[in-house]
């Protein structure tokens, strides 16, 4: 799997005063039970070319499950991030080395940024209690997240309300907030974040995004106009046990938590599990693999409870995905390079969202298909939502300012959220101005 399990802290030095003994007792005590990832680090390679590509696509094959792509090869002129284990660190920069291979430390020490990340959220949530408020501006649990969208109903019982649309395979409730002034069955707006568990900056986009659709409605126009004739949906957790398990013992992990008998490994990545080109390039059919597609489309019950609610809402009109992290904005096909029929529309529509994002504090984002932009990839949500006739389908890949791949600060959070809603809100009001 990844990392190593539990208590080792790695070389360390070989006297310790009693005051670091108890600082590293207490992180220890704090973190009992999580895979320890200390000296693991992500490095960032930049291929002169397809053949260097190629040579890290081996490294997969060569060291199986032992480096973890953050952003798997795709083309020259995008870097390529893994993690690496400690433990495999001299192998895999003397395969680099040797293969002419230039690399940077993205991060030099990945367990020091998960220590400072568990840190701030303990302190974060000792305000929380004491002032009894919700920040918007800190990480949270599931179980914080789910009690946050119960007052947020509660509070905002005019427009928002909460759905149950199923269970996933560890039997957590898969809850999306619905925003609606009226009406039945109004077109809609679909918005996702969290099928990849350890993309925490998009399960905190979704919540920040949930409160600006409540402080928007009746003051701003554009949306004001937007939720007066259509339906917005939200789906904060799309991943919930992968999301409890990135928070109980393994901070990285991306898939759900489904087990098979027989299959030692244990999840499907669910952005590769959808109908759509299902079991193409850019999926395996490996189950230790994170791109792991699953034994057959729609055999998690993540994804079949949203796509069984999506289809029987049949009036969804835009699909927003939210992923991390390479300031993307994409639109289908991933599974082909062939140019959808509304490639043109969907082209100038993710140009102008990507400009009103840029406008908010100056974050630029590439866009375009997501075959062509980031790599083939088969069986993902936006190429069955695009398929099911949900033109407006966009993915997002949020912020990679300062290098900390899934690992951004809380500190950005707000800013993050914030620009994104300017794209989101570009593709909504064009999705309302254009009825199909
Ligand atoms: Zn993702």
């Amino acid at each position: 799997m990844q990392g190593t399990l539990g208590g080792g802290l790695g070389p360390g030095p070989s006297a310790v005063d009693r005051r670091a003994l108890l600082v590293c007792c207490f992180i220890l005590a704090s973190a009992l039970g999580q895979m320890n990832f200390t000296g693991d680090q992500v490095l960032r390679i930049l291929a002169k070319n397809e053949e260097q590509l190629s040579l890290l696509r081996d490294l997969e094959s060569l060291k199986p499950q032992k480096v973890d792509f953050w952003r798997g090869p795709a083309r020259p002129s995008l870097p390529v991030d893994m993690r690496v284990p400690f433990a495999e660190l001299k192998d895999v920069k003397t395969y680099l080395e040797s293969h002419g291979l230039v690399y940077s430390i993205m991060i030099k020490d990945i367990q020091v940024l998960l220590d400072e990340e568990r840190e701030t959220m303990a302190k974060s949530r000792r305000l929380e209690r004491s002032a009894g408020s919700f920040s918007y501006s800190s990480y949270h649990t599931l179980e914080e997240i789910y009690n946050w969208i119960d007052s947020f109903v509660m509070e905002n019982a005019d427009i928002v309300s909460k759905i149950w649309i199923g269970d996933s395979f560890e039997n957590r409730s898969m809850l999306i907030l619905k925003f609606s002034t009226g009406g039945s069955q109004r077109r809609a707006i679909w918005i996702d974040s969290g099928i990849h568990s350890r993309e925490w900056i998009t399960h905190a986009t979704g919540i920040w995004t949930a409160k600006q659709i409540v402080n928007e409605y009746g003051k701003d126009g554009t949306l004001t106009n937007i939720l007066n004739d259509m339906d917005i949906f939200l789906e904060i957790v799309s991943n919930p046990d992968g999301f409890a398990f990135t928070h109980s013992m393994n901070r990285l992990w991306r898939k759900n938590k489904s087990s098979r008998p027989g299959i030692s490994c244990i999840g499907v990545d669910l952005n590769r599990n959808w109908r759509s080109g299902f079991g193409g390039n850019g999926s395996n059919d490996n189950p230790c693999s994170e791109t792991y597609r699953g034994p057959y489309p729609h055999s998690e019950p993540e994804v079949a409870a949203t796509a069984d609610f999506i289809t029987a809402h049949g009036n969804v009109k835009a699909l927003i995905s939210i992923h991390s992290y390479s300031q993307m904005l994409m639109y289908p096909y991933g599974h082909s390079l062939e140019p959808v029929a509304d490639q043109e529309e969907l082209h100038s529509l993710a140009k102008r969202a990507v400009q009103a994002l840029y406008k908010v504090h100056g974050i630029k984002y590439i866009y375009g298909s997501i075959s062509t932009t980031l790599y083939v990839a088969s069986g993902i949500t936006l190429d069955w939502a695009y398929d099911s006739g949900i033109k407006y389908s966009f993915s997002f890949e949020l912020r990679d300012t300062g290098h900390y791949g899934f690992l951004l600060p809380a500190s950005q959070i707000i800013p993050t959220a914030q620009e994104t809603w300017m794209a989101i809100r570009t593709i909504m009001e064009h999705t309302l101005n254009h009825p199909y």
